[in-house]
């Protein structure tokens, strides 16, 4: 009997989400009865305060994990027992593994967007990183870039109160990094001593056309990094290619997030090229 195992993704508006086809194929690929199911508590009539009884059913129903998405990744670490390193820092919580009676959060957000940059653009100077977009993705892939060692990371956020609570949070974390928040009326000024462009808004979703980055603010002495993954190519990365800058897409989150999730849950190395090439045929 091959290995049987189910897993599940809880948020709201996710019932187009591809996570659970990545997940499948690469499970049968390796041989797994794998099932993945999408619990989107808007179309259940659900809540974040049905979590802890979600979460504790799933853990009765033999699920092996859960990946979290929104609004839950906060809201869940309330229902677990423990939680990796990460995860705590971070206070956000995407993926739930159950083992031994015990559930445990991690997460892969900051994790998946971290792989994907080095695999994506070696080499990348980190001595002077801009980041428009603080929200939840903004935080993990901000972790991300301090983790990872850039010198410079300068935080810009339509709100400038999020920019400014990123900011004070990873500057307890990664005091040896330089981190500065700064309006949107400051973007052009900071950009153009940038050695990279993170781009984490929701700015050039197929439901929010557009690019939130003047292509003139861009030069080819920065790197571009694009969170927004559907579409694979946004406005922002046409800009930037035209430019001469080097980019990275946002797909490569999404599968790297997914990879690392699939990892934690079956103890297997997931096949990333092949999940790539997956997720690119959707
Ligand atoms: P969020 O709502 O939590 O945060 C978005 C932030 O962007 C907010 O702080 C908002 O004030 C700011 N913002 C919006 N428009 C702006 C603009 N024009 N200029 C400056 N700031 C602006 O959203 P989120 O969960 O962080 O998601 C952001 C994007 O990241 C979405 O497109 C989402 O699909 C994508 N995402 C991708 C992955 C992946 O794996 N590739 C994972 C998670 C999220």
């Amino acid at each position: 009997m091959p290995e049987s195992l189910l897993c599940g993704l809880i948020g709201t508006g996710i019932g187009k989400s591809l996570t659970p086809a990545m997940h499948e194929k690469e499970g049968a690929e390796q041989g797994l009865t794998y099932q993945y199911r999408i619990i989107d508590l808007d179309r259940r009539g659900l809540t974040v305060d049905d979590l802890p009884r979600l979460v504790a059913t799933a853990a009765d129903l033999g699920f092996r994990g859960l990946n979290i998405t929104h609004p839950c990744k906060q809201r869940v670490i309330g229902c677990l027992d423990g939680l990796s390193d990460d995860a705590a820092r971070l206070g956000a919580v995407n993926t739930v593994v159950f083992a031994d009676g015990l559930a445990v959060g991690h997460n892969t957000d900051w994790s998946g967007f971290d792989r994907n940059f080095g695999r994506g653009l070696p080499k990348a100077d980190l001595t002077d990183v801009v980041q428009l977009g603080a929200g939840g993705a903004g935080a993990a892939v901000a972790y991300a870039m301090a983790r990872r060692g850039a010198a410079r990371l300068t935080l810009v956020d339509a709100d400038p109160v999020r920019a400014q609570q990123l900011k004070d949070s990873l500057s307890t974390m990664f005091p040896g990094v330089e981190i500065f928040s700064a309006g949107l009326d400051s973007l052009g000024r900071v950009l153009e001593s940038a050695t990279g462009l993170v781009h984490a808004t929701p700015i050039g979703m197929v439901e929010h056309p557009g690019s939130a980055v003047p292509e003139g603010l861009l030069h080819p002495r920065m790197w571009v990094a694009e969170v927004v993954y559907r579409p694979a190519e946004t406005e922002l990365l046409s800009a930037a290619a035209r430019v001469g800058c080097r980019t990275l897409s946002g797909t490569g989150m999404a599968v790297f997030q997914a990879a690392d999730a699939f990892e934690i849950f079956t103890g297997r190395t997931a096949d990333a090229d092949r999940m790539i090439a997956h997720m690119s045929s959707l």
